[in-house]
Order: structure tokens, then C-alpha cells, then sequence
């Protein structure tokens, strides 16, 4: 049990892979409803943190050290990728994966939270709850007139947008995204920053991201940003503050 008051608390987090110091004693928390940041140089150790949220990296795998809390209760270093999942932890990944075949309303449906949509999908009737939950997710990533359309048809960034939806029917209490704007134009970006910045207070991110405008977009003048280096943070703070932290140009931005 730990005193915080985070929805992510990471303490001294290790990980080492047969020698390889991927994350040397991290520390990082993160609020209930904020949207953090975490930039960093390739390599520094942003998707092993993730893989060790997720549960995706475990002592099979690597040497791992240190505690990962939800909330102030529950040690994820205990659980496995499934129950992760279970309990709230969405993530995402670069690439778009939805129901191609399917259309978007169904794609919402199959990911909602129990099994009651995964068995009878394609023949019950949504309930009230899920309708309403629906509507407000398909309101939420701007795919209203979409919600017929089959999902292998959407654009790159409909799709992303469709995923995130997804996520969001499983009412996660934290989402990790990793690189979402990948790949997308400039308008695409900005509509899935605008995503993002509306969901800020209702459920907890983690974005991973190098478009440093999108960073900008995310953080605003006071949002808090997590610069990663060599497997530890390097600095935290506004953007403005890590932008001019030495440290920082120089092992990342610099560059
Ligand atoms: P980032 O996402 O910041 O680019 P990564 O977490 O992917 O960084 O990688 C950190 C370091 O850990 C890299 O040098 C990578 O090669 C190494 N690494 C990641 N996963 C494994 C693994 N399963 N086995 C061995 N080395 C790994």
C-alpha cells in the first residue's frame, strides 16, 4: 500500500534485460485526470515503461525492480496483461487496429466492457447504458456521421480516432497512447488533440509522443511534460521549463 494520491505511481523502477539497463529507477506519477506527456530520444525506455504497466513485460522476460501502482491500492506488479485490462488500463498503439469489416457502431460495441456485447453482438439489442455511452463516444472522437460506415473505409486518422473510442467504451481509468498522431496530417492531429484535451478530468492519460507541436497542443502553458533519457526521467515540468533544461537540448531536443 502506498500513501499517494496519483492514478499511476511508479517508484524506482527498474528493467533489466539480460544485462541491458532499459529503465534504470524510474519514478513517475501521474494524477487522477491529468494528461501527461513523455517525450524522450528513441531508446530512452518509453514503451518498456508501458510494457510494464501493461503487464506486457514481466520477470519472464527482464529483471525487474520497483512498484507500479493504480490508484494507492493495487500493484500492478502483481497482475498479468489480461487483468490489467480488466481493471481499467487502456492502451493503444501506433497502428490503427479496429474491425475493418465491421462498422463503426459495431466496432464501439464489440469493445464495450463485458461479455454481455462480446456473445450476442450481433444479436442483441444494445442496452440503454451502452446506447447512451455510444453516442456520447461517437460525439467525443467526431465520427456522428460516420457511425454506419464501414470501419476499413475511415480515414487514418478516423481510425486512430475509432480506436480510442473503443477504449474509451471499456470506461478506462487510464489510457496509454503510444505515438498516436503518427502518420497523420496536421488536421487529423489537431482533431486528435482536441480529443484528447476533452477527455482531460474524466479518465487519466499517458501520451508517448515526438510531434512536439501535438506536445504542445497536449500540455498547454501548464501542463505537466516527462522528459525520459537512458531509462530514468531527465526532467519534468512545463514544456517551456524542459525545452530550456539543458539536459534536455542536449540529449533530445538538440538533435
Ligand atoms: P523507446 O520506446 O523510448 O524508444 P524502448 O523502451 O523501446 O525505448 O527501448 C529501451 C531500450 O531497451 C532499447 O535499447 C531497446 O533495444 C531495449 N529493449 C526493449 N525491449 C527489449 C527486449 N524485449 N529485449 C531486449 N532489449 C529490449
Amino acid at each position: 500500500d502506498t500513501s499517494h494520491t496519483g492514478i499511476l505511481y511508479v517508484e524506482d523502477l527498474s528493467v533489466n534485460f539480460d544485462g541491458f539497463q532499459a529503465i534504470n529507477k524510474l519514478s513517475l506519477t501521474i494524477d487522477v485526470g491529468e494528461l501527461r506527456c513523455v517525450i524522450g530520444p528513441n531508446g530512452a525506455g518509453k514503451t518498456t515503461l508501458m510494457d510494464v504497466i501493461t503487464g506486457k513485460t514481466r520477470s519472464a522476460i527482464a529483471d525487474i525492480d520497483g512498484s507500479v501502482y493504480l490508484g494507492s491500492t493495487i500493484d500492478l506488479m502483481t497482475m498479468n496483461e489480461p487483468q490489467i485490462a480488466q481493471i481499467g488500463v487502456g492502451r493503444k498503439f501506433q497502428k490503427p487496429t479496429v474491425f475493418e469489416q465491421h462498422p463503426v457502431w459495431e466496432n464501439l460495441e464489440l469493445a464495450m466492457a463485458g461479455d454481455k456485447s462480446w456473445h450476442h453482438s450481433l444479436i442483441a439489442k444494445v442496452d440503454i447504458e451502452g446506447r447512451q455511452l455510444m453516442e456520447a463516444v461517437l460525439a467525443l472522437t467526431q465520427l456522428e456521421s460516420e457511425a454506419y460506415r464501414q470501419a476499413g473505409l475511415l480515414s487514418h486518422g478516423q481510425k486512430q480516432r475509432l480506436e480510442i473510442g473503443m477504449l474509451l467504451m471499456q470506461q478506462p481509468k487510464l489510457l496509454l497512447l503510444d505515438e498516436p498522431v503518427a502518420g497523420m496530417t496536421d488536421e487529423e492531429t489537431m482533431r486528435l488533440a482536441e480529443l484528447l484535451n476533452s477527455l482531460r478530468g474524466q479518465c487519466s492519460m499517458m501520451v508517448v509522443e515526438h510531434d512536439m507541436e501535438f506536445v504542445a497542443a497536449l500540455a498547454g502553458p501548464k501542463g505537466k511534460v516527462t522528459v525520459l533519457a537512458e531509462g530514468s526521467v531527465l526532467a519534468e515540468g512545463t514544456l517551456d521549463e524542459v525545452k530550456r533544461d539543458e539536459r534536455v537540448i542536449e540529449s533530445y531536443l538538440g538533435r
